[in-house]
């Protein structure tokens, strides 16, 4: 199963797009009280995308952490 249309548009997008319809905000990360950065679920796939808020400006990205579990589960042929 691919990415959805919503995850596949956004990833590499730049950081600074900050609201996305489908993403549920599921975790915060902090380095001395300033957000760094935020994990995302796709309500469509299921996808974890990381909207990170620190580095330079070309790290602040979009990027795909995980998709869903059943993508990578290959029973190994006997
Ligand atoms: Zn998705």
């Amino acid at each position: 199963m691919d990415n959805c249309t919503v995850c596949t548009s956004l990833q590499g997008r730049p950081a600074g797009v900050a609201r996305v319809d489908g993403m549920t905000l599921i975790g915060i990360g902090e380095c001395e009280g300033v957000t760094a950065i935020e994990h995302y679920r796709c309500e469509c796939c299921g996808t974890v995308m990381v909207r990170q808020l620190w580095g330079c400006s070309s790290e602040q990205v979009w990027t795909t952490l995980a998709q869903p579990a059943c993508t990578r589960l290959t029973p190994p042929s006997a």
